[in-house]
């Protein structure tokens, strides 16, 4: 049986990352900056006001309390400034320049707000409130750099430096189709042997948390043809495609059928449990990269984190490799089968221990539900005594 370590090492040789594309900022949420981002100017772009309040010579109040007159007021945007002479005040709102003059902005809370004159109660340190120009940035400054994700805050400071268009690694467009005759679609009435399909909006939805845009294509039936023009329809608009079912061992098994032949897509056993019979390649002139996953729920959503998550990182351009895990000490003893690597679903408290949640078969969707994590159970290890430190990878 191969090992999950290089299954894995075999998906990410395979895979390519995006080529850049550049989009409209507004489309750049949860992508790749594919360029350097340099600001063309200084921010702030000019000294201004950090408070409403009114814009002083501080040496003109060191004696305060003190009345002295507003000979203008600046709101934020104004762009006509008259210089502050000696014994002047400005008043002046947060944002707008400073005029001239001015090395001190008092808040208007320690004044009597007037606007011929004000009263000022104390004496203000020099600079107080002021933004100075370039305090964020200079001007020729790389703001982020390629290889950045692309986040609400990033997206800020590309608009920030005035740029409309960027250079980014898209996020990948992940096609998923689940497989069986058994399925039919949630909302719909169950007849004798049927199931819901819950695995195509189970992966969908993990693509889209791990970055990527998910398409749900819905379920084909056990028809190794009809599996492959639903496959051929689907492959214009996707990076990769996701299946589910349809690889184990036995009779019906379209996928294995459609795609065996093709000679691109191996079909293997991969030690571990859940999620055995796994299978990867490429479909198409395009050479998409095809995940071929087990039917079991909990498989499914196992395989996807352990082999799909961390190509799609590759895909979008960020460090990829097996997933993170974290130390924790087991509540209760475990088992694992000799010579595959066990992920059981757990339970992972602030304290640092982890318990394993009640069911544990690759059927129970619901166990997975409540688990917040995977425990590791290396292959050479059969039994964990409770109490012992095991490695455990966050859901
Ligand atoms: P298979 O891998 O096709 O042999 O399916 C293995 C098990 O997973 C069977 O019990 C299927 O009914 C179940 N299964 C397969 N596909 C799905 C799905 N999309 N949603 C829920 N269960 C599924
Ligand atoms: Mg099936």
């Amino acid at each position: 049986m191969k090992s999950v370590d290089t299954h894995l090492a075999e998906i990410l040789a395979t895979v390519r990352t995006l080529a850049p594309l550049e989009l409209e900022l507004e489309r750049t949420l949860g992508t790749t900056l594919a360029e350097d981002i340099v600001s063309p100017v200084a921010l702030p772009p000019f000294d201004n006001s950090a408070m409403d309040g009114y814009a002083v010579r501080a040496e003109d109040v060191a004696g305060a309390p003190v009345t002295l007159p507003v000979i203008d007021d600046v709101a934020a945007g104004s762009d006509e400034l008259r210089a502050i002479g000696p014994g002047h005040t400005v008043r002046i709102m947060t944002g707008a320049p400073l005029p001239a003059g001015a090395d001190a902005v008092v808040p208007v809370e320690w004044t009597d707000g007037g606007t011929a004159n004000v009263t000022i109660n104390r004496p203000v340190p020099l600079n107080n409130a002021i933004r100075r120009s370039g305090e964020d940035v200079q001007a020729g400054d790389v703001v982020l750099r390629a290889g950045t994700h692309i986040g609400a805050a990033q997206l800020g400071i590309i608009a920030g430096v005035g740029r409309r268009r960027v250079w980014v690694r898209p996020r990948p467009r992940v096609v998923v189709l689940s497989t069986g005759a058994e399925l039919v679609e949630p909302g719909a009435k169950l007849g004798p042997g049927q199931i819901w399909d819950s695995n195509s909006f189970t992966l969908t939805a993990a693509v889209r948390e791990a970055g990527g845009d998910g398409f749900r294509a819905g379920t084909v039936a056990d028809d190794p043809a009809v599996f492959l023009d639903h496959l051929d329809a689907q492959l214009v608009r996707a990076d990769a495609i996701i299946t589910s079912g349809g690889v184990s061992m036995g009779a019906y098994e379209p996928v294995k059928e459609a795609l065996s032949p093709l000679g691109t897509v191996r079909f293997e056993k991969v030690a571990m449990q859940p999620g055995m019979p796994q299978g990867f390649g490429v479909v198409g002139e395009d050479q998409v990269p095809i995940f071929t996953l087990p039917g079991n729920p909990v498989s499914s959503y196992v395989s996807f984190m352990l082999f799909v998550r961390p190509a799609l990182r590759k895909m979008r351009g960020l460090p990829a490799g097996p997933p993170e895990t974290v130390t924790a000490h087991v509540i209760g003893p475990l088992r694992s089968p000799d010579g595959k690597r066990s992920y059981l679903r757990g339970v992972l408290a602030d304290d640092g221990t982890v318990a394993p949640v009640h069911g544990q078969g690759s059927h129970q969707l619901a166990a997975l539900a409540s688990a917040n994590c995977l425990i590791v159970v290396p292959e050479s290890v059969t039994e964990v005594p409770s109490g012992a430190s095991v490695q455990v990878i966050r859901l």
